[in-house]
């Protein structure tokens, strides 16, 4: 059996087998070529893909392309220039592809969200800002408070982990919404995870060191190579054109522990910085170790209220899901015979005028009204007039199809809907079941055939007036409705 593999499978493939010797290339032009080669290709394939799959929001995924591809120039220029000012040329391009690729996500996050998903974005909101917390202390103070660096260069080198923490926040949004995960979205988050991985690990490992005759430098270059690859296969992988559809409201999952594990672990990042600086500064924050108690104390007490505020909810709703049924059943259920009730089929009826229209099936209706029925009551009392009532019904819906519909109209009328049946079918059907009616009693039936222009209504009082000519003809009979 031949399987055969998705273009986007090849692209991913073939581009990681490609990209797996960059770090053992000798450094020189033919090592540049082999990185920019490798951020063109994806790049392209972003493009190619974009168009391909014609996605809801071409818009935000042309701001991605765009901005993958302000990245590449901001790469190829970085290679180009061996000492490397600050700003440098390369600091335009880098900063705007940060900006574009934001502005795409936002986009892409915004429609998908369309339903007010405000919750998982208080929840990212809460992991940035822990995050911002520790690109502040590790970060931008250690340059801010650099007397050496002229004022332009401090701000240049500000705003990448600046514009890091805001791709952060998109990320965890991205990962926290609602909505469809496929392949493409994996590829994608997957993408801006390695990118900023690889926007960390450079921050930390001191970019003054950066050498690209280095491995370790270029094993920072190959996070970037596989985020250019993923976010290509990302845009090819023909699922990518879902990723911003609107979340269905109903099917958005409770809070899981999961989440409120990570919650509580951002919010203790603070008090553990705290710790860690009181540790490092020997005493001279009065009272730091009793502070950094007191917070995670009351963090982890906050969390557990939310705990079982989260769990009240969802008990409540449970209880108005349940009272929400059973009104429904009330409403639309006839208590003595268990059938649907007039108000069920009338809010019934129209939908299978619908659907027998779009098949272009035949749908055939009946009005069936129990002979001499006050006779019966006057002559064994109403409890077995109840009674008759109750096994008619049931005698009825045990010899229809499942996708019959019988209903209890009012008093000793009944209606019937027979979807499929033709005229004939249908009379066919009512007479086979009158003789089965309980306790010796007959029944009266019309029956009337949608002509496909009629209303509900019309096509009630057809069935209704031929059940009346039943009756007049002598009852125990089924006549066919006049056009
Ligand atoms: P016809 O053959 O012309 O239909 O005569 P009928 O006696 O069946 O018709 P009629 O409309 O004169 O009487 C209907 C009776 O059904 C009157 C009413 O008391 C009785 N009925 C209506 N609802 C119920 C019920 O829920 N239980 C019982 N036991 N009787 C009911
Ligand atoms: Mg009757
Ligand atoms: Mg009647």
């Amino acid at each position: 059996m031949r399987t055969s593999v998705p273009g986007w499978a090849w692209f991913l493939g073939v581009g990681l087998l490609v990209a797996a010797p960059y770090p053992w290339l000798a450094p020189g032009l033919l090592q540049q070529c082999w990185y920019d080669g490798i951020a063109v290709v994806g790049t392209a394939a972003m493009a190619v893909g974009t168009r391909r799959n014609r996605p809801e929001q071409p818009a935000a995924w042309w701001l991605l392309v765009v901005g993958q591809g302000a990245n590449v120039v901001g790469d190829v220029l970085y290679f180009m220039l061996p000492d490397r000012p600050s700003p440098a040329p390369y600091d335009l391009p880098y900063l705007l592809s940060y900006f574009l690729v934001a502005f795409g996500l936002l986009l892409l996050l915004r429609r998908r969200n369309r339903g007010g998903d405000r919750a998982n974005l208080v929840d990212s909101l809460l992991v940035a800002t822990a995050f911002a917390l520790l690109t502040w202390v590790f970060l931008m103070k250690p340059v801010v408070g650099d007397r050496s660096m002229a004022l332009p260069a401090q701000l240049i080198t500000l705003s990448y982990p600046t514009l890091d923490l805001l791709l952060l926040a998109l990320l965890a949004w991205l990962l926290t919404t609602d909505g469809v995960r496929n392949v493409s979205f994996v590829l994608v988050a997957v993408n801006m995870a390695a990118f900023l991985g690889g926007d960390y690990v450079w921050a930390f490992a001191d970019h003054a060191l950066y050498n690209p005759g280095n491995l370790g430098s270029r094993l920072i270059d190959c996070t970037y190579l596989v985020a250019y690859l993923c976010f290509g296969a990302g845009a090819l992988h023909p699922g990518m054109a879902e990723i911003g559809r609107p979340v269905d409201l109903d099917r958005v999952r409770p809070v899981s522990v999961r989440r409120l594990v990570l919650l509580a672990g951002a919010t203790l990042i603070a008090p553990a910085l705290l710790a860690w600086q009181a540790y490092r500064g020997g005493g001279r924050v009065p009272d730091a170790y009793p502070i950094v108690l007191g917070c995670v104390t009351m963090f982890l007490l906050v969390v557990a209220r939310m705990t079982m505020l989260v769990r009240q909810v969802h008990a409540q709703a449970r209880v108005l899901a349940d009272q929400a049924d059973r009104l429904r059943e009330v409403a639309e259920r006839d208590p003595l015979t268990g059938l649907p009730n007039r108000r069920a089929w009338n809010a019934e009826l129209p939908s299978a005028l619908r659907r027998a229209a779009r098949d272009a099936a035949p749908l055939s209706l009946a009005v069936l009204d129990l002979d001499h029925f006050k006779a019966f009551n006057d002559t064994y009392g109403h409890q077995a007039g109840d009674r008759l009532l109750e096994e008619t019904a049931a005698t009825w819906v045990a010899n229809l199809r499942a996708v019959d519909l019988v209903a209890r109209y009012g008093g000793e009328e009944f209606v019937a809907l027979l979807p499929g049946a033709t005229e004939a079918e249908a009379v066919a059907l009512l007479d086979r079941l009158r003789p089965l009616t309980p306790m010796g009693c007959t029944f009266s039936a019309g029956v009337a055939t949608w002509n496909g222009l009629e209303s509900a209504d019309e096509l009630v009082a057809r069935a209704d007036r031929a059940m009346y000519r039943a009756k007049d003809a002598g009852r125990n009979r089924v006549e066919a409705a006049l056009t």
